[in-house]
């Protein structure tokens, strides 16, 4: 583990999950246990203390991520959510990025394009989104919706689907260049889970606007969306923004495997807390008498 991971707790992780979960050319969609807890050796038990412990980490890199693009830093880290329905996106958004500042986090939840959308280039919505100098970004859904149920839906023919994998990796590729560190992670929950989790939201009513008939009929063509997620992933997943498969059947588990790659992509940042832009024992004395 690195070295910034002293304590006792962030000894649970046997394999850091940036380079664990990371996807391998040859990594079989159809062979994801979403039922696993790779590289982590603690249990959930251990979680909730944890995930108060590298939440506070993961603020301070956030803050001080900010912090410098006060004083002209522009970069800035773009976290993409894909997964089916249930897979837990939104739980990550709440507790996962809710661990940070939220004047520092742009978050976007890409539906059904609206008429105007369809109108314009499936990225030009994306484009919009993008998260500014200091921020994160967090798409809850993203441009792959447009190789996924797309092309499980046949919304534009297979020549336009199919041009649209090298699209987006130049597209990522230009991202990366201009200084978005991009964090790609698919979420993978076991169809027996997302039976059992819609089910779930039928039987309370303070779950039934998540529900939606149509999560029905996508969970019908699993098989389908099972192909267009592994072309994604043989087709997209590139050194400069690599997939991270995470297996999500256990929420604790994938909150705090996206907590480490978020951590993780921050630190690699190298950030440091920017230098006082004017004259620090003068402004003291300044304010003293002041
Ligand atoms: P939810 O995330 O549950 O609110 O559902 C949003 C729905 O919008 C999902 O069924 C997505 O697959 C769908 N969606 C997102 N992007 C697109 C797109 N580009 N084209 C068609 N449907 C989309
Ligand atoms: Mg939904």
């Amino acid at each position: 583990m690195s070295q910034d991971n002293t304590s006792e707790l962030s000894k649970l992780w046997s394999h850091e999950p940036h380079t664990h979960l990371k996807f391998r050319p040859g990594d079989k969609v159809s062979e994801i246990n979403a039922e696993a807890t790779p590289g982590f050796t603690g249990s959930k038990s251990d979680a909730p203390a944890l995930a108060a412990e590298r939440g506070e980490r993961f603020a301070g890199l956030q803050e001080m991520l900010y912090a410098n693009s006060r004083s002209g830093d522009h970069r800035s880290v773009l976290l993409v959510l894909q997964g089916m329905d249930t897979a837990g996106k939104g739980g990550i958004v709440k507790h996962v990025v809710g661990a940070g500042n939220p004047q520092g986090i742009q978050y976007t939840s890409f539906g059904k394009p609206t008429p105007e959308e369809l109108s314009h280039h499936y990225l030009w919505r994306i484009n919009k989104a993008l998260p500014s100098a200091g921020h994160i970004g967090v798409f809850d859904r993203s441009h792959y919706e447009d190789v996924l149920i797309v092309r499980v839906h046949n919304l534009v023919p297979p020549d336009v689907w199919g041009a649209r994998y090298d699209e987006i990796n130049a597209f990522e590729r230009e991202l990366v260049d201009t200084g978005t560190t991009i964090v790609k992670v698919a979420m993978f929950v076991s169809l027996d889970e997302q039976k059992q989790r819609l089910t779930d939201r039928l039987e309370r009513p303070d779950k039934y606007w998540k529900y939606n008939p149509a999560d029905v009929d996508e969970r019908l063509k699993w098989p389908l969306y099972q192909e267009a997620y592994q072309a994604m992933l043989d087709k997209t997943s590139t050194d400069y923004a690599p997939w991270h498969i995470v297996p999500c059947n256990r929420k604790w588990y994938s909150r705090l495997a996206v907590l480490e790659l978020l951590i993780e992509a921050l630190k690699s940042l190298d950030l440091s807390w920017p230098p006082a832009e004017f004259d620090v024992e003068a402004e003291k004395k300044r304010l003293a008498s002041a």
